[in-house]
């Protein structure tokens, strides 16, 4: 198996490149934002139990995020690989990642960073807000807090990836394509 964790800030574009990217290599995408959204629009247990995370902007807590996140993980067994988009976003989730991929027979290849400017990337996610219907997209201070949550939380994991020889970062700057090649041309190279 490949498996890719694409890192970056929100607003960074991992869900744009995600698209892409399981196409070229034939992954399977878990987006955990994404299966929490769906869980929040059906209004399932889980749906319940993280909406007032989502909303705010806060991280959901590590035991329901890494318990949804093997689910998910379990559903797809037959695959080339995982891209983990969302996922991990703090120490203790890389750990279980770490864990559970280990107890399949499998590893992390790799993880590839989006780089961007918080500044622009907040511009970016406030016009997403107008026509993504997310509430965690239309709150500057609600941005903010997201980003204070990345500091704290998610940007140690670069230094965690970086130990492992596993750490790579490319400028989020630029087309879609342009950000395509650049993340194509990491992942031929591993
Ligand atoms: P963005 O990267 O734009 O913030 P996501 O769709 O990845 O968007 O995540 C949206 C929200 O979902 C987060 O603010 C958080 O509440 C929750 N979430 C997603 N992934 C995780 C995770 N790995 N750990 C904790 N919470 C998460």
């Amino acid at each position: 198996m490949i498996n890719i964790v694409l890192f970056g800030k929100p607003g960074a574009g991992k869900g744009t490149q995600a698209e892409f990217l399981k196409e070229k290599y034939k992954l399977t995408h878990i987006s955990t934002g994404d299966v929490f959204r769906f869980n929040l629009k059906n209004d399932t247990e889980l749906g319940k139990q993280v909406r007032v995370y989502m909303d705010a902007g806060d991280l959901v807590p590590d035991e329901l995020t890494t318990k949804m996140l093997i689910d998910e993980v379990n559903k797809h067994t037959d695959t080339n690989g995982v891209l983990f988009d969302g996922y991990p976003r703090t120490i203790s989730q890389a750990v279980a990642l770490d864990a559970f991929l280990s107890s399949i027979g499998s590893k992390v290849t790799a993880t590839v960073a989006l780089e961007a400017d918080d500044e622009i990337l907040i511009k970016r996610l406030l016009e997403r807000g107008k026509t993504s219907g997310r509430i965690d997209d239309q709150d500057e201070d609600k941005i903010r807090n997201r980003y204070d949550e990345y500091n704290e939380k998610t940007a140690p994991l670069m230094q965690y990836y970086n130990d492992q020889g596993k750490f790579h970062a490319v400028n989020g700057i630029g087309s879609v394509q342009e950000i395509t090649e650049r993340l194509s041309a990491v992942i031929d190279n591993l």
